[in-house]
């Protein structure tokens, strides 16, 4: 199911197997010829994706770019597959990540060993499957102008180094990656990179935005008046993030 959430903002909901399949957004008004993607989700789970982008009447190759709100496998992991699909398609990455994409350091990708280890002995990932090169890496505090909708590129860490959070300042709609979900939830801080105490400021910042939609990349989205139940979450999470 793809789903329109405002004019311009599409979501297309992941398909959790035995591991979490990132939600995709799409942005881009109906007739720009200038689509992106944010985030792609896990192994195998591209294609499924595309054909629902594409059931809206959006072509493929006018999807110019996949910006990642991290590196995560489970937002990244099919990449190779929507590479294949549109040849030419950008990646974008925060800076700090595409720091260890450019080096061919798999390390936040995997988030630890035992991560690793276990979706090893599950799928076959052919070697250098993550070989993959940022086209631009993004600093925090662009204003990105994405097929007629404007986004505000937010550096979020805390969940990893170069966790991103896209703001429309419009909608007041906030897709925040991993870094805090809807119904209390925010991501894991245990993984390779992720910081306890930048978590708790990144909260705290995203808590200031005044976002009335609030988009994660996992489980519920939120279409309006997101503001006190995000308060809450931070508010409940900051003492155990110190
Ligand atoms: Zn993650
Ligand atoms: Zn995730």
């Amino acid at each position: 199911m793809i789903e329109k959430i405002v004019e311009g903002v599409y979501w297309i909901a992941g398909k959790d197997k035995f591991l979490p399949d990132s939600h995709v957004y799409l942005i881009g008004l109906p007739d720009s010829g200038d689509f992106t993607m944010v985030d792609c989700g896990l192994m195998e789970m591209g294609s499924y994706k595309l054909s629902e982008i594409e059931s809206i009447g959006v072509k493929p190759k006018d999807i110019k770019r996949v910006i990642l709100t991290h590196t995560h496998l489970d937002h990244i992991g099919c990449l190779p597959e929507i590479i294949e699909a549109i040849p030419g398609i950008e990646i974008w990455v925060h800076e700090d990540e595409g720091r260890y994409m450019e080096r061919g350091d798999d390390r936040v990708i995997w988030g630890n060993k035992m991560f690793e280890s276990m979706i090893r002995a599950q799928m076959t990932i052919p070697k250098n499957y993550f070989d993959l090169k940022p086209h631009r890496k993004l600093k925090g505090g662009e204003v990105l102008d994405l097929g007629g909708v404007t986004f505000k590129v937010i550096h979020i860490p805390g969940h990893s180094i170069g966790s991103i959070g896209l703001l429309n300042e419009e909608h007041r709609l906030f897709i925040s990656g991993d870094t805090i979900y809807a119904d209390g939830a925010i991501g894991r801080y245990d993984l390779f990179t992720a910081d306890a105490s930048q978590m708790k400021s990144s909260l705290e910042l995203i808590a200031n935005l005044g976002i009335d939609y609030l988009l994660p990349c996992h489980n519920r989205v939120v279409k309006g008046a997101a503001g006190p139940m995000i308060r809450k979450t931070v508010t409940n999470w900051a003492p155990l993030l110190s």
